[in-house]
């Protein structure tokens, strides 16, 4: 901790509206630059590259392949579906010395299926599932929430190429099915519900929300026979069952796109029978920022963060109620090294401050785990462990605490641990 690079703040900013934002900035895990455009600091970054991961994973189990496309796209494959005049002020666009048109990508659509059309000739090659994470560009009209609704933000953007519409249904549905996974392994309570396409276009969509009280979306679902809406409604249609609401934030959404980009940009590719047909694509997006921010606004309480073990920045904090005393010294920086040997992401609270200090601040930043060597490990040898979500406190002795992470480990911490 001593030297860790998270500036904290004492008071709460006053620019930040909601408690995801202003934990952030006070837990010094993003700093601003600009209205909408964030640095990632050393914890926020690892959270960050967390849920990455598991993004990642996910979406390679069910088959996806990695790509990284170009962040600069020429204006000629946004006027060719017309979206160059319809996307408006939100598309930042700019000319290169030659004068020609550029945008920056807020959305790939256009870019993967001009890779598609070149590349893609024959119902062999299908079905193909391409993504990319990779940072999107909007000129949100109102950028807000900190890194919730950013103007320069980290996307996960999956897109699925298919024969026929049954070929995309089935692709549609293993990916529905590898964000469940994402959002269950985050520790996040979700929703997927039915929703609008927008401007990105199509015919089926969901959209996957986060539970929480702060959520900008009214949701209804009912746990009987899983409907669910962000519409008003009072009894379930299938199973006549009494909505439960809450609130919600959208982190996912998914569309079946059909012919919409294939068609205006020929992207075709020949069938078994001979013939020539457009592609039938789907598009898939995960805000990896946003999820980050909705995990705070759902988990959290009045002194800060509460992280799930899988996408926190550290797991444990070792904190030595007194680093001044040789002996708490010595057992704390034993124990840093044991649980660092054992490949847990573990953090020293190696600073000259007073107990209450530490505690304030390792509740603030939300690791899971406080492992705190004080008197009682001095007499007794046993560490006071602390889990940060339930507030469960147990008495391990030092000896012990690594088989103890292990069995957390390996069992699971779901939600609670
Ligand atoms: P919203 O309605 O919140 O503006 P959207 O419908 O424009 O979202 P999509 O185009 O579907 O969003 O983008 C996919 C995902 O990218 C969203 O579900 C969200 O998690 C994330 N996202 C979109 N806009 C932003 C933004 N300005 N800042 C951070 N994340 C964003
Ligand atoms: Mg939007």
């Amino acid at each position: 901790m001593s030297i860790l690079f998270a500036p904290t703040l004492k008071e709460n900013p006053q620019e930040a509206e909601i408690v995801s934002h202003s934990f952030m900035l006070r837990g010094g895990f993003i700093r601003q630059l600009s209205a909408g455009i964030y640095t990632f600091l050393p914890l926020g970054l690892r959270t960050l590259n967390k849920i990455t991961q598991i993004v990642r994973e996910e979406m390679n189990r069910v088959g996806g392949q990695e790509l990284l496309m170009p962040a600069m796209h020429p204006g000629d494959l946004w006027k060719e579906t017309g979206r160059w005049d319809i996307y408006g002020p939100e598309l930042i666009r700019f000319r290169d010395r030659r004068d020609r048109d550029f945008c920056l990508g807020p959305t790939h659509e256009e870019i993967i299926t001009d890779l598609a059309r070149k590349e893609i000739r024959s119902y062999r090659q299908l079905p193909l599932l391409l993504y990319q994470i990779q940072t999107k560009f909007r000129d949100e009209i109102r950028p807000r929430f900190g890194i919730m609704r950013a103007r320069e933000f980290l996307m996960k953007d999956l897109y699925s190429f298919d024969r026929d519409f049954e070929g995309l249904q089935i692709s549609y549905q293993k990916i529905y099915n590898a964000y469940c996974q994402v959002f269950e392994r985050c520790g996040l309570e979700y929703q997927a519900v039915p929703a609008e396409s927008g401007v990105i276009g199509g015919d089926v969509s969901h959209e996957f929300l986060i539970v929480a009280d702060s959520g900008e979306e009214k949701l209804m679902y009912c746990n009987v026979c899983n409907y669910s809406t962000t519409k008003e409604e009072e009894k379930c249609p299938t199973c006549q069952t009494s909505l439960i609401e809450k609130r919600g934030i959208e982190v996912g959404h998914i569309f079946q796109l059909g012919t919409k980009y294939s068609e205006p940009m020929k992207a075709y590719f020949v069938d078994k029978d001979g013939k020539e047909k457009p592609l039938i694509m789907g598009c898939y997006g995960i805000g990896i920022g946003r999820t980050m921010a909705a995990a705070i606004e759902a988990n959290h309480d009045e002194k800060g963060i509460k992280w799930s073990l899988s996408i926190a920045p550290y797991q444990i904090i070792v904190i030595p109620v007194n680093y001044k005393k040789d002996t708490q010294r010595e057992q704390a920086e034993n124990l840093y090294r044991i649980l660092k040997e054992h490949d847990f992401e573990v953090l020293l609270d190696d600073r000259d401050a007073t107990a209450g200090y530490k505690f304030n601040e390792a509740d603030l930043l939300g690791f899971p785990f406080q492992a705190i060597i004080g008197e009682k490990t001095e007499r007794n040898g046993v560490a006071e462990i602390k889990a940060r979500q339930s507030g469960e406190r147990w008495e391990i002795s030092v000896h012990n605490v690594t088989q103890f992470f292990k069995g957390i480990k390996e069992h699971g911490e779901k939600r609670n641990p």
